[in-house]
C-alpha cells in the first residue's frame, strides 16, 4: 500500500455502493475511517448482576423468566419478569408477536442486553436484544472487547463500520498518521496519536467506561483538543479568506455621526459609543470588516448600527440589513426610515413574499444604486438580488445566519467583499465565542440605556390561570399593554397558528371591553405589520402572538408579559421574549405559565430567569444546563459538529487550543492546512479550498 492517501474502497468489502454511502459520512479515505470515532461504548463483556443494574447505563443480564404476561395499559405491552439471584427486572417489549411470547415463557433462560429505564416496576429494560440460553450453559458473557457505537447513516449498519474500522484500525500499525501538532503543543500527558485512536476504536475491556461517557480519557482529550484545534484554525482561515480580498475603505464621518445624534430623542451611552468608533475605524480600513456586536436585549444595537450604515452610505455606498424574520425587518425599516430619511437617504425593503413588478422595480434600484439602503429578510442573499456597489451588510441576530451565507456576500461586492456587522443579543460566554467565532472581531455594548428597570419574573402555575387574566385587565386598565406568548411544541407554523387563534379568542372572551390582537407566522406580511402597528399605537390592548415576536420588537409602552408553557423554550430564547417589556420607563412583569408536573430541570431552568435580567448570565447557565449546540444553534450550521471534543466538557482546553492555533498559523503553514483536511473534510468545500 502507497502512503499517499488511500480509499476506502482498498478495503475488504467496499464496493462503489459502499463507497458511496460512507461519503455521505465524509468518508472517503481510509483515514478518514480512523478519524470515524466511536459515539459511546457498550460494555457486553460481562454479565451484570440485575441486582446492580444502574438507571441509564447499558448492561447485559442473565436470568430466569418467572412470567410472561400481556398488559393491557396506555399501551399494550409484553411484560417479562427476569431474575438471577440478587434480583428481578422487568423487560417490556411494545411490538412482539405471539411466538415471541411463548420463546420466553416462564422457566427459560434468557440472555439480555438493554439500557434501564424507570418505568412502572422500578427499572425496566425496554425491548433489549436477547437470546435464549440453555439451561445450566456457563454465565459468561461473548464479547472480548467493548463494543464501539459510531455515528451511521442510512444503509451501513454499526456491525459494517466496525468491520471497517477495524480493517483501518489494522492498517494504522503501518501507516500511523503524522503528529501534526508539535508535543510541546499538547496538553499533558501527550498521548501519540495512533495509540489514541487505536485505543479508541478499540478500547480493552477494563477500560473506565465512566471516564470515557465523560470524554476526559487522556486519549480523548488528545484527540479533542487537535479536533478544536483543527477548527479554530479553519475559522481563522476562513476569515483571512474573505479578508484577501479588498474592501472599499469607509473614512470616517463625524459630521454625519452628529448630525445623526442630533435628530435622536435620547444620548448614546458610553458603550454604544465605544462600540460605534471600533466600528468606524474599522470601516475605514481597505480590508472586509468581520465584527460580531454583541449586546444584550434592548442594549440599543439598532442605533449603532444606523451610525455604521450611515458612514459607508455618504461615501457613496449601498448598505444591506438583514433581519431573521418580517417583523423585524419591519421593525429595521421603521428605524432606519426614522432615523436616515431625514438625512436624505432612501431606504426601501425586500422579502421572500414580495412578487411581480414592486419586486422587479425594487431590484432594479438596487441594480442601479438608486436605493441606497434595503432592509430584509434572507431573500436578500437570492442571486436575483444584485448591488450596484454594496459597501456593508447588517446582520441582526447572528445565530439565524450560518457561515455559507456569511461566505455567500463575498459574491455580491463585485470584486471587492462588503464589510460585515453581525448584531446578536444571545450573549455569547467567552469559551464559547472563542471557539465558535474565532473569525470575527467582537464588541460587547455592555450597558442598558438609563432608566430601565428589571423585569420582575415570576413562575405560574397554570391553575392560576385565571387570575393572571385579572393581571393583564389591571394592567390594560392601567393604560399599559401586555403580550401573551403562546409555544408549541409542534414544528408546523400552521399547528402553531391554529393553538394561537383558539388562544385568542379564549381570551377575548374573558376579557371584553379590551381590544386583543393576533400575530403568528402565517399571517401575510401584510397583515402582520398592520397587527403590530395598531399594537405600537396603542390601538390593541394585549397581543397574543407565538414567538415570532421573539425578536428586536419595540414597544415601550407593554409592561406585563405572559408566556406560556416556558418549559418548552430554551432559557435565552425565554430572556429574548422577556425582552420585549422592560423597555419604558413603567415597572414591568413577566410571568412564566407552566404546566404541573415540572422536571427538576425545568424547575432550575425557570428558576435562572426568576433570579437574573442578565444575559451572559443567563447564557451560562443554558449552557451549564443544556449543551452549546442548543446555545448558539450551531445545529443548523453544521460547522462545529465536533467528533470527539465537545466545547462544555473541553471548554477548560480551550485556551490552550487557541495558542496552539496562533503557534501553527505563524509557525507552520502547511501543517495547519492539513490539520483542516484531517479534521473537517466537509469543512473545505464551506471554504471553498
Ligand atoms: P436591541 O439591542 O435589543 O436591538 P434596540 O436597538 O431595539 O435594542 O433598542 C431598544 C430601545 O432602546 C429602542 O426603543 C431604542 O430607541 C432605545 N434606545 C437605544 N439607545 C438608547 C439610549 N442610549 N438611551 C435611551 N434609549 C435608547
Ligand atoms: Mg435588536
Amino acid at each position: 500500500m502507497s502512503d499517499g492517501p488511500l480509499s476506502v474502497e482498498a478495503l475488504r468489502g467496499v464496493g462503489p455502493a459502499l463507497a458511496a454511502k460512507l461519503a455521505r459520512l465524509d468518508i472517503t479515505r481510509v483515514s478518514d475511517l480512523l478519524f470515524h470515532l466511536p459515539l459511546r461504548y457498550q460494555d457486553r463483556t460481562r454479565i451484570t448482576p440485575i441486582a446492580a443494574l444502574q438507571l441509564g447505563l447499558e448492561a447485559v443480564v442473565e436470568g430466569e423468566v418467572r412470567a410472561a404476561d400481556i398488559v393491557l395499559g396506555r399501551r399494550r405491552s409484553l411484560v417479562v419478569r427476569l431474575q438471577d439471584h440478587t434480583g428481578t427486572v422487568t423487560l417490556r417489549f411494545f411490538y412482539f408477536n405471539a411466538a415471541q411470547k411463548q420463546a420466553l415463557a416462564a422457566g427459560t433462560r434468557v440472555r439480555c442486553f438493554g439500557e434501564a429505564r424507570r418505568g412502572a416496576s422500578g427499572l425496566e429494560l425496554y425491548h433489549p436484544e436477547y437470546r435464549v440460553v440453555a439451561a445450566g450453559a456457563e454465565p459468561v458473557a461473548s464479547e472480548a472487547r467493548l463494543t464501539p457505537i459510531y455515528p451511521a447513516t442510512e444503509g451501513i449498519s454499526q456491525m459494517a463500520l466496525r468491520k471497517l474500522c477495524a480493517q483501518a484500525v489494522a492498517w494504522l500499525a503501518d501507516h500511523a498518521p503524522p503528529e501534526l501538532v508539535p508535543a510541546a503543543l499538547l496538553p499533558a500527558p501527550a498521548v501519540a496519536l495512533a495509540d489514541a485512536l487505536r485505543y479508541l476504536h478499540q478500547p480493552p475491556p477494563d477500560a473506565p467506561l465512566a471516564v470515557l461517557r465523560e470524554g476526559r480519557h487522556p486519549c480523548q482529550l488528545r484527540l479533542a483538543f487537535e479536533e478544536l484545534l483543527a477548527h479554530n484554525l479553519s475559522l481563522h482561515r476562513l476569515r483571512s479568506q474573505i479578508q484577501a480580498s479588498g474592501a472599499p475603505p469607509i473614512p470616517e464621518d463625524s459630521a454625519a455621526r452628529q448630525a445623526l445624534a442630533a435628530q435622536l430623542p435620547f444620548a448614546l451611552t458610553a458603550a454604544q459609543r465605544r462600540v460605534g468608533a471600533e466600528i468606524a475605524a474599522d470601516l475605514a480600513r481597505p480590508r472586509p470588516m468581520l465584527r460580531l456586536v454583541q449586546g444584550d436585549v434592548g442594549s440599543g444595537k439598532t442605533v449603532v448600527a444606523a451610525l455604521a450604515a450611515l458612514q459607508v452610505l455618504r461615501a457613496g455606498y449601498q448598505v444591506a440589513v438583514m433581519a431573521p424574520t418580517e417583523i423585524l425587518a419591519e421593525q429595521h425599516l421603521a428605524s432606519f426610515s426614522l432615523w436616515l430619511e431625514p438625512l436624505g437617504v432612501r431606504v426601501g425593503w425586500l422579502t421572500g413574499r414580495q412578487k411581480g413588478s414592486a419586486r422587479n422595480a425594487l431590484l432594479a434600484a438596487l441594480a442601479s444604486g438608486e436605493l441606497q439602503l434595503v432592509v430584509g429578510t434572507h431573500a436578500l442573499f437570492q442571486e436575483a438580488v444584485e448591488f450596484a456597489a454594496l459597501g456593508l451588510a447588517i446582520i441582526d441576530e447572528q445565530h439565524r445566519f450560518g457561515v455559507h451565507q456569511r461566505l455567500a456576500l463575498r459574491e455580491k461586492g463585485k470584486g471587492l467583499t462588503p464589510h460585515q456587522l453581525i448584531m446578536t443579543a444571545t450573549p455569547i460566554p467567552r469559551t464559547l465565542a472563542m471557539s465558535a467565532y474565532a473569525d470575527l472581531d467582537t464588541s460587547v455594548i455592555d450597558e442598558l440605556p438609563p432608566g430601565r428597570q428589571p423585569v420582575a419574573t415570576a413562575a405560574v402555575d397554570n391553575q392560576r390561570r385565571p387570575q393572571v387574566v385579572e393581571r393583564i385587565r389591571a394592567a390594560c386598565l392601567e393604560g399599559r399593554q401586555a403580550y401573551w406568548v403562546c409555544t408549541l411544541i409542534e414544528e408546523s407554523e400552521s399547528l402553531q397558528a391554529q393553538a394561537a387563534e383558539a388562544t385568542c379568542e379564549a381570551l377575548a372572551e374573558s376579557l371584553p371591553g379590551l381590544t386583543v390582537g393576533l400575530v403568528h407566522g402565517r399571517l401575510s406580511a401584510r397583515d402582520k405589520a398592520a397587527v403590530m402597528a395598531r399594537f405600537k399605537a396603542g390601538e390593541i390592548q394585549l397581543l397574543v402572538a407565538t414567538t415570532v415576536i421573539e425578536v428586536g420588537v419595540d414597544v415601550p409602552n407593554a409592561s406585563l408579559m405572559v408566556i406560556e408553557n416556558p418549559e418548552r423554550l430554551g432559557l435565552a430564547q425565554l430572556h429574548q421574549l422577556r425582552g420585549r417589556v422592560g423597555r419604558g420607563s413603567a415597572a414591568s412583569h413577566c410571568l412564566l405559565l407552566y404546566q404541573t408536573p415540572l422536571s427538576r430541570l425545568a424547575r432550575q431552568r425557570l428558576q435562572v430567569l426568576r433570579d437574573s435580567n442578565d444575559g451572559f448570565f443567563i447564557a451560562e447557565q443554558d449552557l451549564l444546563l443544556r449543551g452549546p449546540g442548543e446555545v448558539l444553534g450551531t445545529r443548523q450550521t453544521g460547522l462545529m459538529s465536533l467528533r470527539v471534543a465537545d466545547l462544555e466538557r473541553h471548554a477548560d482546553l480551550l485556551p490552550a487550543v487557541q495558542d496552539a492555533a496562533g503557534a501553527l498559523m505563524t509557525g507552520d503553514p502547511r501543517r495547519v492546512d492539513a490539520l483542516i483536511r484531517r479534521w473537517l473534510p466537509q469543512g473545505e468545500r464551506y471554504a471553498g479550498v
